[in-house]
Order: structure tokens, then C-alpha cells, then sequence
């Protein structure tokens, strides 16, 4: 048997590195404060693209969505967690385009083909919804879209435990033991379990984490976001809705179809950071996010934002509800992977911002590859390229930040 590894946190990206870990045959525990997707897991968008601003990352998601594509034969289930709707990144203004025709340079030269840029004519002839007057251009990548959150870390720490994998549930992290730099043991309630490597897999929670596994304090601020789900009704088809693939306004806000009979929407709003949030503020949901609060509210902003963009969006019967989460946002908006410097063996996994379900087997494979390879790990070997991990590390000085960030 190789190494115990606990991973704390069971989230997508803890359950997926339960997984992998599991099946290379490590003793794997998992220590949950709550129960699997407590976290931000359940209360995500989703959404997963590969149209981003840095190499690393366009070739770590066109790794994602590659899995994420033969998930049920690796991991499990009978659905896959992958909606392939595509992405539809629209442009206010023709500075924006410009930036964009970088992008999209970049990102071709990834080897993501199939990313194209569109003049706000081209694009409403192929989405006749959009209304062309509304936009300088858009950017569309089919191969994009959205995930089924929970197939995902059901699955995985389902396969994990098929593995020999334990999961223990309400089982928060409390306290640990050290051993010449290295930790030995952590505390869950009354039961110590004995690790060779941990795992940090608690994205928002972790710099509170950090302390009681004297770990760096990375910063990763926790800022709450909300989902709005709203009724179609009579006056939207549901061939509509279900044509729209996950659409950006120029201004944050976003929407995807739901199900037949609802949309999903989402605001990239300012919002200060909740350092000490607890589990019950995931739900916490403020008057000005309320769907049924103020007129000119959250809610209504972004649904606003939407329909000047999809003019057929202000036909929508209404909210219906709201939920709320919290990013874990880094300086850069790129995440930390890698080992901590002041605790030799413990693997950060921390960090996403808004894009840590797509992140999942990305996170999860370099976890892996940490584990396997020690910290000198420099990069990743996915699809045909080798991915550097600089732009991830714990050390790094934030001066090449992604820009598509939502
Ligand atoms: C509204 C919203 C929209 C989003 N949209 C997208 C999107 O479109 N695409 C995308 O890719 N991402 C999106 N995200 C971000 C994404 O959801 C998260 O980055 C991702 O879910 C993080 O997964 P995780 O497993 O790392 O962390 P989490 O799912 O947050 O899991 C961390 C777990 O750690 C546990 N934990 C914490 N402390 C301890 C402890 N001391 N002991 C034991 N367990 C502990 C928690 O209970 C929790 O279950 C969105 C997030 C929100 C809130």
C-alpha cells in the first residue's frame, strides 16, 4: 500500500482527488465538516469553458472538458456531468473586441480550433435572439458549456470509496500534530487520523485552515455570490431556452438554461470579502440580492443587463428563487496548487475564484502529479502539450493575472 493521504474537504475538487488518488492506489480518507458538496460545489454556475487569457489555463480546461467528456467511463454513473451548449462571451464595445481578437489568437494557438471571433452582424445571423445593435461582437467556443455539479462529486467519491477510499462526514478539522516540519496527524471531533500527505481541498475555508495546519495564509478572499433562477412562463418558448448556450453581457451578468422551464442567472457584482463567513452564510441571502426584494436589486440588474442584450429575455414570467455561495478569489483569479512552503507535506488545492468546478480535473491531476512527482514539479503533461505550473504556485507575485474572469 503506498502512502496515507487525508484530503480535507469534499467538494469537486477533493472528491475528484479522492479518486484519482485512490485508484493509484493510496490510503485515501476524505474529512468533511458538513456532508459532500456543502460547499460552493452545489451552489455553482457550473459553467465550463477553455476561452481564457493565459496558455496554461486554455490547455488545463481544453483538459477538463475532455474528461469531463469520457467522465462515466472513468469515473462512473450513467449521465454525464457535461452540457457541451457552448459559450458566448459578447462584446460592449470595440476595444473589447480588439482584446478579444488577442484572446482568441491565444487560444487557437492551444489548439482550441473551434474558438471563433463574431461582428455583432455575424453573430445575431447565428443567434437570431441577440440583438446585434446591443454589441460591438462576441466571441463563441461550442465545446464550451455547463456541468451537472453534483454527478460530479457524487460519482467521484462514490468511485473513490468503490476504491477502498473513507469518507468521513461531519468531520471538520480542528486541530493538528507536527513532526519536524512535517504534519503526522489531524483531529476531526475525537478521532486523530494518521497522514503521510494532506491534502487542502477547502478553496474558500482554506486560509483559516492554513492556521491550524500552520500552512501559509494564502489570500483567498471569500465573496459571496447569488444565482437567480427565473420562471420561462408562456410568452418564452422552450425551444428558446433551450437553444441559448451559457451567454455573458458585457457587464458580468450571466444566464444558461436551467431546464425546460427555467434560466439560471448570475452577476459578477462587487461585493467585500467575508474573511470569518460561516457554513450557514453560504445561504445568507442579503435584501439587495433577494429576488423579491428592491426594484432596482441585484436580481434585477442583471436580469435587466440580460434582456438588453437578449431582448426576448424580458418576456420571462419572473424569479422564482435565489441561491448563494461564496468564490474563494485570488489576487491573480488563478488558484494555488502546489506544496505549502512551511509544511512539507501539504498539497494546497485552493483557490479558484469563479471557475474551480471547471478546474476539477485539472486540480485534481496536478494533486496527483504533486504527490507522485514531490514539490519540484514544474509541469503537467495534458493532451498533447506540457502545462506549466508557475502560474499556480504558492510563491508567485500575481503579475500575470487571468483576465476572463467573471
Ligand atoms: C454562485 C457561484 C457561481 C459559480 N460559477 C462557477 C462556474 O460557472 N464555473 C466554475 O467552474 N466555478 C464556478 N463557481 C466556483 C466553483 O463553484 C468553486 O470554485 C468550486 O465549487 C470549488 O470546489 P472545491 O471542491 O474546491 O470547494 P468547495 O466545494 O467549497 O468544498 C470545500 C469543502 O471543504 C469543507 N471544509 C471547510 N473547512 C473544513 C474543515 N476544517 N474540515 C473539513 N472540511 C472542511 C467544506 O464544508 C466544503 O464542503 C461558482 C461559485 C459560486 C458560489
Amino acid at each position: 500500500m503506498k502512502a496515507r493521504v487525508v484530503i480535507i474537504g469534499a467538494g469537486i475538487t477533493g472528491a475528484l482527488t479522492a479518486w484519482r488518488l485512490a485508484r493509484a492506489g493510496y490510503a485515501v480518507t476524505v474529512l468533511e465538516a458538513r456532508h459532500v458538496g456543502a460547499g460552493s460545489s452545489s451552489r455553482t454556475a457550473a459553467g465550463i469553458r477553455q476561452q481564457f487569457s493565459t496558455p496554461e489555463t486554455v490547455l488545463g480546461m481544453r483538459y477538463s472538458v475532455d474528461f469531463f467528456r469520457r467522465f462515466t467511463q472513468e469515473v462512473g454513473g450513467s449521465d454525464s456531468p457535461l452540457v457541451q451548449s457552448g459559450y458566448l462571451f459578447l462584446l460592449g464595445d470595440d476595444a473589447a473586441v480588439d482584446a478579444a481578437a488577442g484572446r482568441v489568437r491565444l487560444q487557437r494557438s492551444c489548439g482550441l480550433d473551434e474558438v471563433e471571433l463574431l461582428d455583432a452582424r455575424a453573430a445575431a445571423g447565428r443567434f437570431p435572439w441577440l440583438d446585434p445593435d446591443a454589441i460591438a461582437g462576441a466571441t463563441w467556443c461550442p465545446s464550451d458549456g455547463f456541468l451537472r455539479p453534483e454527478l460530479v462529486y457524487n460519482e467521484a467519491i462514490d468511485a473513490a470509496r468503490r476504491l477502498g477510499a473513507e469518507l468521513l462526514q461531519g468531520a471538520e478539522v480542528q486541530e493538528a500534530r507536527h513532526r519536524g516540519g512535517r504534519l503526522v496527524a489531524v483531529r476531526a471531533g475525537d478521532r486523530w487520523i494518521g497522514a503521510d500527505v494532506v491534502v487542502d481541498a477547502t478553496n474558500a475555508w482554506s486560509p483559516r485552515l492554513a492556521r491550524l495546519l500552520g500552512g501559509v495564509e494564502l489570500p483567498i478572499l471569500p465573496l459571496k455570490r447569488y444565482l437567480w433562477f427565473l420562471d420561462r412562463g408562456a410568452q418564452v418558448s422552450a425551444e428558446l431556452l433551450a437553444s441559448l448556450p451559457l451567454i455573458i453581457a458585457p457587464g458580468g451578468a450571466y444566464c444558461r438554461p436551467e431546464n425546460a422551464h427555467s434560466l439560471l442567472l448570475g452577476y459578477a457584482h462587487d461585493t467585500p470579502a467575508e474573511p470569518d463567513f460561516r457554513h450557514e452564510d453560504q445561504d445568507r441571502i442579503d435584501p439587495q440580492a433577494f429576488h423579491r426584494g428592491a426594484e432596482d436589486g441585484l436580481a434585477v440588474q442583471a436580469w435587466l443587463a440580460m434582456a438588453e442584450v437578449v431582448p426576448a429575455l424580458a418576456d420571462l414570467a419572473g424569479f422564482r428563487a435565489t441561491t448563494s455561495g461564496f468564490y474563494g478569489t485570488t489576487p491573480d483569479h488563478n488558484p494555488f496548487l502546489g506544496y505549502d512552503p512551511q509544511v512539507d507535506n501539504l498539497v494546497r488545492l485552493v483557490g479558484f475564484s469563479g471557475h474551480g468546478a471547471m478546474f476539477g480535473p485539472f486540480s485534481s491531476a496536478v494533486g496527483l502529479a504533486l504527490i507522485e512527482g514531490g514539490a519540484d514539479l514544474a509541469d503537467l503533461p495534458v493532451l498533447d502539450r506540457a502545462v506549466s505550473l508557475l502560474p499556480f504556485r504558492l510563491d508567485r507575485q500575481f503579475q500575470h493575472g487571468e483576465a476572463m474572469v467573471i
